[in-house]
């Protein structure tokens, strides 16, 4: 039990995997008793996130203040978030050709209500990210304009300077007692993990999973691949980090991630996680990883290629090369539409099967498997967010040490 309890935080996730798996087939849908202790750990992380990246992000650029330099740092991170979601949903693509999991299949679509989600016009989103009210956007935990807030916050208070020392230190005060919080939560992680996994596991017994395993595999194999290929090459050419290093540094995100489904959920451990074992400095991490967390998801792109190309074998449609490229744009776009919650992936796909013709009904037959798909792809778009944040730093100069 001691040996237990002096293990490091990553193998207590690990071993709380293996006991949840264990369970869940054991309990079958039995296990959902102990959902109520993964509930609790999700609520825990993500009553943090909202105080957290005010905080931390109104520190990072009062402290530089420079606005030449906040611009020069947005468009980089923007740049390498496109890059990478449009090579995810390439990626996808060619997996689903080469597996091909959609041919020759018999299986009936649950009965499941499907409308096709609207891309909300270009020029309303834009606006959207500007507050009317930014206690309102606090209130309701909306991103873009939270960040926007901050960023602005954080630009008044270094032009005022001197006399907004107060507000300066508070704000950093703060940010120090939410990263504190974030510490003590972590603790809890592998008992939360246990209670989000089990259910899951008892809930899609082998006979579920078994019709869809192709598409299942195409997924998993698809998001391990992109990880080790893209992940590796860019915190190696761009911040000569060791992508070993990367990933371990990385790895209780990417399991909380994997568990809660919740890519916005996962967030405070991200920023922990790229700061304290990755050495980003605070003020990239702050706006490089809420960013992220929001617009960039390049494991739902990912699973947008797989799925709209499965769902065509599945109809048995052919699609041209153009229609392969509109996969690519509309999958990009979605991906960053895609709110960093559980299941948001699955409304988004609507839109890149509408935007090239495919039943809507394709749907259904991933909506049974999605829970497990989402574990996979929410895995990936938070290392995709922490492996911009460390090409980010290293650019701007601020990733510190621990390169190995
Ligand atoms: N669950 C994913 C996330 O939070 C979004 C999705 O459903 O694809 O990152």
């Amino acid at each position: 039990m001691n040996r237990l309890w002096k293990m490091n935080l990553v193998t207590k996730i690990l071993v709380a995997f293996v006991i949840a798996i264990i369970v869940g087939i054991i309990a079958g849908p039995g296990a959902e008793v102990v959902k109520p202790l993964g509930d609790l750990f999700l609520r825990l992380i993500k009553f943090i996130i909202v105080p957290l990246v005010l905080a931390s992000l109104v520190t990072g650029v009062a402290s530089t203040g420079d606005i030449k330099k906040l611009g020069r740092m947005g468009g980089k991170t923007i740049v390498y978030y496109l890059a990478t979601t449009a090579l995810a949903v390439i990626l996808g693509l060619l997996i689903a050709t080469v597996l091909s999991p959609g041919s020759g299949l018999e299986l009936k679509p649950e009965a499941a209500k499907t409308e096709a989600a609207e891309a909300p016009g270009i020029i309303d989103t834009l606006l959207a990210i500007v507050p009317t009210n930014p206690i309102a956007a606090l209130v309701q935990g909306d991103m873009l304009p939270i960040i926007f807030f901050a960023i602005f916050l954080g630009i008044g208070i270094s032009m005022v300077g001197q006399k907004a020392q107060a507000v300066q230190t508070w704000f950093e005060q703060f940010a120090e007692v939410m990263y504190k919080i974030t510490n003590i939560v972590m603790k809890f992680a592998p008992i939360g993990v246990f209670g989000l996994v089990a259910p899951i596991v008892g809930k899609h017994g082998l006979a579920v999973l078994l019709p869809l395993s192709k598409v299942i595999f195409g997924v998993a194999i698809g998001c391990i691949l992109h990880a080790a290929i893209i992940y590796s090459l860019s915190v190696k050419l761009f911040a000569k980090m060791n992508p070993l290093t990367f990933f371990k540094g990385i790895a209780p995100a990417g399991m909380i991630a994997f568990s809660t489904s919740s890519s916005s959920g996962t967030l405070p451990v991200t920023i922990q996680n790229v700061e304290n074992n990755l050495g980003v400095s605070k003020r990239v991490s702050s706006f490089v990883l809420p960013l992220g967390a929001t617009v960039n998801m390049d494991g739902t792109a990912l699973y947008q290629g797989v799925c709209a190309l499965f769902v065509a074998q599945f109809y048995g449609m052919d699609l041209s090369f153009a229609q392969h490229m509109t996969i690519v744009l509309t999958a990009t776009l979605a991906s960053i539409g895609t709110a960093g919650v559980p299941g948001a992936g699955l409304i988004m796909l609507t839109m890149v099967l509408t935007s090239v013709g495919l039943p809507l009904e394709g749907i259904a037959l991933i909506a049974g498997v999605d829970r497990i798909l989402d574990m996979f792809r929410t895995s990936v778009n938070v290392i995709g967010d922490a492996s911009a944040a460390v090409v980010v730093a290293a650019s701007e100069g601020e990733l510190k040490g621990r390169r190995g």
